[in-house]
């Protein structure tokens, strides 16, 4: 990957899209000195590793667009919660989000609480994606859905105290049944062994 300035026109991208490969701490360190990207609307870093990486050149990168960002897809980056809240104070500031995803990424309940806690600024917000937190498992790694759909209930109660989302959603990993994920949405849609018990 090679998104560095060097030589290039100083036009400002829109749109930067990196998507299911790795990239070193070098590359990510591009997002924070590379003005070309300070107007970005669009960020899709999706199955991108992030896990060996520091964050703080991306939360730079999120600061510097956070009244441009309309969304960002960190779907499958393979973050836990150290990644989360490097990034938290900067995405509480991106207030033309409106569309993100975090879905299959390793969050506990509280990083997930507490990024939620810090969106009262996303009012644009139309859809947003998180994967289900990991206390949601049971030591088999399987999700029961009346547990699932109970903790997700509590967390779009507590999210709707500081704003009103419009289409939230939680999805499980890959249930390691089925090769499905149970979904929490505006329907419950659990994963196929799921459905069949029903
Ligand atoms: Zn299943």
């Amino acid at each position: 990957m090679d998104i560095a300035c060097g030589r290039c026109l100083m036009t400002p991208m829109e749109t930067l899209s990196i998507t299911y490969c790795d990239i070193s701490q070098s590359d990510l360190n591009y997002f924070s000195e590379c003005p070309k990207l300070f107007q970005l609307k669009h960020l899709d870093m999706k199955g991108v590793g992030l896990k060996a990486l520091d964050l703080t050149p991306l939360r730079v990168l999120l600061e510097n667009v956070a009244d441009t960002l309309q969304s960002l897809d960190m779907k499958c980056c393979k973050m836990k919660d150290s990644h989360l809240a490097v990034l938290i104070p900067a995405l509480s500031k991106c207030s033309q989000l409106a569309k993100v995803s975090f879905y299959c990424n390793d969050f506990s309940m509280p990083i997930l609480r507490n990024l939620l806690q810090h969106t009262a600024n996303w009012s644009k917000m139309n859809v947003e994606q998180y994967p289900a937190p990991l206390e949601y498992y049971d030591d088999f790694g399987y999700v029961s859905t009346e547990r699932f759909t109970q903790l997700c209930a509590e967390q779009v109660d507590r999210l709707r105290a500081i704003r009103r989302p419009k289409s939230i959603s939680f999805a499980t990993h890959m249930c390691p049944r089925c090769g499905e994920c149970c979904v929490y949405g505006r329907r419950f849609r659990p994963c196929l062994c799921q459905r069949r018990r029903q």
